[in-house]
């Protein structure tokens, strides 16, 4: 199977590369840099989301009398 690196555009063979659908681990690392880059931007107003979330554990204080 070939598939076209998503970076470089090169084609790429699963049976002989290891960092299919990558052409080498550079690619590779460099797709998982802008992968994380815009999962740091998109996360961002989450996070202050989490904040109001910290009253979500249930009331252990119920068992004892
Ligand atoms: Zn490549």
């Amino acid at each position: 199977m070939q598939r076209r690196c998503p970076i470089c555009k090169k084609l790429v063979d699963s049976a002989t590369n290891t960092e299919f659908p990558f052409c080498s681990e550079r690619c590779r690392l460099l797709d998982l840099g802008n992968w994380a880059a815009e999962k740091y931007v998109v996360s961002e107003p989450i996070f202050n989301e989490d904040d109001d979330e910290v009253g979500d554990t249930p009331n252990s204080d119920d068992t004892k009398h």
